[in-house]
């Protein structure tokens, strides 16, 4: 049984509560971060931890925990649940005065927070890594603060049933005739050995990964440009992927039924799969 942290406390996962007034309950009013874990350590931690601020910044709500305590509660769940591989998610919700009003509770409102480990033996080595990923394309039709890490994940979550009812694995996300993003990750193609990916803004997460990643490929000497292709480009490309905390560098082999080259994981996906893999490793903490 999973030992999971609640609000300053380690409990068994069945004993841990929260309110039912809780705003994250009602109203979706909370954001979250998902950090690997590789051989019992975190993958960019600080990332995570820097982007958990800012998220709470854009909403006005209250950080409750320290950056060192909470590098301490990943620990230290990752130590009591075993964890080889896998992951920790982490919840921060604006908490509960104990009623539900549209209005923000008043600010001494304690905010909730809460961790769990998710064990996943063979996230490095994954299978579906080396199979790649089939894609199907659907409208974008989120709100527009996507750069904040809420937990309003509904029309992700129906756009991952979506793509499992078309027989493939994922959906990416399309606004203006523009490639947003994938359901819970950053898109990629590749064309003439060149990467090319949505530039920041709010119509995307800032993924933590993609910021490895690029850094990464621009250390390697790859051409990067960051700027918004179509779903006609991406099947016209050599190769394309998407990169997330819990999948890493993912290449991507089909979209809407048409398959990218020779229908198996690109060069680049997976050369920039390993040199991520590596690279994190090392950093980890
Ligand atoms: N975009 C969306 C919509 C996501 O949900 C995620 C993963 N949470 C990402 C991108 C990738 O971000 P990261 O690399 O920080 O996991």
């Amino acid at each position: 049984m999973r030992t999971v942290y609640v609000n300053g406390e380690y409990l068994p996962e069945h004993e841990a509560t929260v309110s039912i007034f809780d705003r994250g309950f009602l109203m979706a009013d909370g954001v979250y971060e998902v950090t690997s874990v590789l051989d019992g350590k975190l993958i960019d931690f600080d990332g995570h931890a820097v982007r958990l601020s800012r998220s709470l910044n854009e909403l006005e709500m209250r950080n409750p925990i320290s950056k060192d305590d909470l590098l301490e509660v990943h620990r230290e769940l990752v130590r009591r649940n075993e964890i080889d591989e896998g992951l920790v998610y982490l919840q921060v919700t604006r908490g509960s005065d104990g009623d539900r009003d549209f209005a923000f509770p008043a600010e001494e409102t304690e905010p909730t927070i809460v961790l769990f480990t998710q064990n996943k033996p063979g996230l490095a080595d994954s299978p579906a890594a080396r199979k790649g990923a089939k894609v199907i394309s659907i409208e974008d039709i989120r709100w527009g603060r996507r750069d904040i890490k809420t937990v309003q994940l509904l029309y992700p979550s129906m756009g991952k049933m979506m793509a499992k009812k078309a027989g493939c694995d994922d959906a990416w996300m399309v606004e203006d005739g523009m490639v947003t993003e994938g359901t819970s990750n950053n898109a990629y193609i590749v064309k003439g050995g060149k990467i090319i990916t949505r530039h920041l803004g709010n119509e995307i997460l800032h993924g933590i990964t993609r910021a490895a990643v690029l850094r990464f490929a621009r250390e390697a000497q790859m051409a990067v440009e960051e700027r918004s292709f179509t779903i006609a480009e991406a099947q016209e490309a050599d190769e394309a992927f998407t990169t997330s905390a819990s999948a890493f560098v993912m290449p991507v082999v089909e979209i809407d039924g048409v398959a990218l080259g020779d229908g198996t994981p690109g060069p680049v996906a997976t050369r920039l799969r390993e040199i991520y893999l590596d690279e994190m490793r090392k950093a980890a903490q």
